[in-house]
């Protein structure tokens, strides 16, 4: 064991605070790094203040992030994909068993064996549970692992790891593409990412915001149509139109509004998580055979091909930097949708402390 620069919470009240962790020494297959940029997800939010207690509760003092990019420092003896010095990068998962089928399809992000970055039992035993990318350095097996493209810049890379992923799977399994009518629900972190994915994938893509301010990005970050979305005549004008409409919206809102955008056969996929269940009418889906689903990050693999995509296209999340002393600011400010359009904690912050 040897001890880590954090920050974490005490309880669901408690701001986020200076502390010291355990991390494993390297074992045969681990690769340890140094964060460098940690991006903010309204996840960790959620679980700082145990919003999702039902489904995942929060183990305090609680160690958030999994946006994280690094350089590294050391590798185990068993380790082939990387070396000291490789820029790298960790998202959601740290674990899975490797095994079962969905692991087999390189869907290990549905394992029921997996472990999530932060608050998950640490089978290595450093803490209770595992802590997160708010801190200097992290130890991962190198399965999790994944090589960062080098024209990109790692500030607007991190987010990539979730924002990314989270939006750029549900796009491919849903067959996003030319041709095709897409709406991103809610423009923050997982929304311009979504949005960017969807206009570099060709498809005629619509942008649903309850923020006026927002319209001109949207347009800068690749939507074709900015949509009001409480404005109900604009809503009414796209009515049975959209082939796919991804819901990345953090708080209760009205689904119904959308899931009647859908064209026959649509479909809506929800990677927003709010605190509260949604009222879903169940006539908005029977007429039209629309379909309402779910999709959580995604798997390594694909995360490594979207990250060469990424690559390809010159594709990074708009951030604000921030040091991590703003951490808290950053978690209020996050509430008010006031981001532009993702915090990407400078890890430098962290060791000068
Ligand atoms: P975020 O940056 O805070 O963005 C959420 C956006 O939702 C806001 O920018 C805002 O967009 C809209 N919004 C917020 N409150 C609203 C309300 N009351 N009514 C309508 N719209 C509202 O959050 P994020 O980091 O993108 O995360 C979004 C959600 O996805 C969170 O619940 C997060 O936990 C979840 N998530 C899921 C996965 C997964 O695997 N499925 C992965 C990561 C995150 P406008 O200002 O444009 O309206
Ligand atoms: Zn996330």
């Amino acid at each position: 064991m040897y001890k880590s620069k954090a920050y974490s919470a005490a309880s669901a009240t408690s701001p986020l605070a200076r502390t010291t962790i355990s991390r494993r020494e390297p074992t045969e297959k681990d690769v340890q790094l140094e964060i460098l940029f940690c991006g903010i997800c309204h996840s960790d939010l959620h679980q700082v203040r145990n919003e999702w207690r039902e489904v995942m509760p929060t183990v305090y003092p609680c160690v958030p992030g999994h946006e994280i990019v690094g350089r590294v420092t050391k590798v185990g003896s068993g380790v082939t994909k990387y070396k000291a010095g490789d820029l790298v990068a960790v998202g959601c998962m740290v674990d899975s068993d490797g095994t079962c089928p969905n692991c087999r399809e390189g869907l290990e992000q549905y394992c029921p064996n997996l472990t999530l970055t932060y608050n998950f039992p640490d089978k290595h035993g450093a803490g209770p549970v595992t802590y997160g990318g708010y801190s200097d350095s992290i130890v991962v097996h190198e399965r999790f692992v994944l090589r960062v493209p080098s024209n990109l810049s790692l500030a607007g890379t991190a987010p990539l790891l979730c924002a990314g992923i989270t939006t750029y799977s549900p796009m491919r399994h849903w067959g996003v593409t030319k041709g095709k009518k897409v709406g991103v629900v809610g423009l923050g972190g997982l929304g311009h990412m979504g949005v960017k994915f969807a206009h570099a994938l060709g498809a005629h893509t619509v942008v649903f915001t309850t923020s006026a301010s927002k319209k001109d990005d949207a347009t800068r970050l690749g939507a074709d149509e900015v949509v009001i979305s409480k404005n109900e005549g604009e809503m009414a004008k796209h009515a049975g139109s959209f082939d796919f409409i991804l819901d990345c919206v953090s708080a209760d809102h009205d689904i119904n509004a959308y899931i009647n955008l859908l064209r026959r056969d649509g479909t809506i996929t929800l990677v927003g998580a709010p605190e509260k269940p949604l009222a879903v009418k169940a006539f908005g889906l029977l007429f039209g055979r629309r379909s309402l689903s779910g999709s959580a990050i995604g798997g390594i693999a694909e995360t490594q091909e979207m990250l060469e995509f990424c690559g390809k296209n010159n594709i990074t999340s708009d951030v604000e930097v921030i040091p991590i002393q703003k951490v808290n600011e950053a978690y209020d400010r996050l509430v008010k949708s006031d981001v532009k359009y993702r915090f990407s904690i400078d890890m430098a912050s962290l060791k000068a402390e």
